[in-house]
This record gives C-alpha cells, sequence and structure tokens, in this order.
C-alpha cells in the first residue's frame, strides 16, 4: 500500500482509537462479513425521525476496514438517512474509481484519506464494509426506501 503519510496517519488513529465502537445493541443490529479479507462488523442505529441519532458498531478486522467503519460512524451520526446515504454513494464512487478521483474533503472529511485504496481492488471490500453495513441497518429500521 502507498498511501499519502498524512493519510496513513488519519488511517492508523481511527485504527488504533476507533469512534463509536462498542457494544451494538438495538434491535435493528446487523452483521456482515469480507471474507477474503477476514473483517467483521456487527452494527446498529437508531433513527429518529428519519434521522441518524445513535450508531455502535463492532468489528474484527484490517485497518482499512476498522478505519473506515470509524470514520463512516463520524459521518453518518447526526445526518438524516437520505444525506447519510448521498455521502456513501460518493464514498463507493470513490473507492470504485481505480485512483483516478480524488473525492470532494468537503463532503467525505476523514474517509478522503482512503482514497489511494481505490487503486488496490482487492482492499476496496474492506473500506466499503462498515457502510454496506450501515446500508443494510439503516434499511431494516425504515429509514429509507429502496
Ligand atoms: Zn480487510
Amino acid at each position: 500500500m502507498e498511501l499519502d503519510s498524512l493519510y496513513q496517519q488519519v488511517i492508523l488513529d481511527h485504527y488504533k482509537s476507533p469512534h463509536h465502537k462498542g457494544l451494538p445493541n438495538s434491535s435493528t443490529s446487523v452483521h456482515h462479513v469480507n471474507p477474503s479479507c477476514g473483517d467483521e462488523i456487527t452494527l446498529s442505529l437508531i433513527l429518529t425521525d428519519g434521522k441518524v441519532t445513535d450508531l455502535v458498531w463492532d468489528g474484527v478486522g484490517c485497518s482499512i476496514s476498522q478505519a473506515s467503519s470509524s470514520i463512516m460512524s463520524d459521518l453518518v451520526i447526526g445526518k438524516s438517512a437520505e444525506e447519510a446515504f448521498a455521502v456513501m454513494e460518493h464514498f463507493t464512487t470513490l473507492m470504485q474509481s481505480k485512483g483516478t478521483l480524488t473525492g470532494d474533503e468537503e463532503v467525505l472529511e476523514d474517509a478522503i484519506a482512503l482514497a489511494g485504496v481505490s487503486k488496490f481492488p482487492a482492499r476496496v471490500k474492506c473500506a466499503l464494509l462498515g457502510w454496506m453495513a450501515f446500508k443494510d441497518a439503516a434499511i431494516q429500521a425504515g429509514g429509507v426506501n429502496v
């Protein structure tokens, strides 16, 4: 992995001190795995009036999956499910860009640090795991019509 050192530090910080990591506890708890790497995440969230008012996740896996889940939790809490899905789409597009996009920092905040991951197709699933779990949980909670 050849990531910019500043970006590497952001990822490492989230990996070492993950945000909103704890025991998932609400009724909308989902479990996602990334078999190609061995990453796992369990995530629960609470939607109040369509807004993500709480989200807790727990997981094991590589630094990319854990850091991305931590960054995702920061990004979606406080947003409406629709707003959070828009950020997720932006991030997913970035991850699928094979290194051709850099992403919008205004939208992605710390997730911009993961831009370099898009050059490594085998790791893209690691970066998207937490987001996929969020999407699943938000749909289960009834916050989004798909
Ligand atoms: Zn991984």
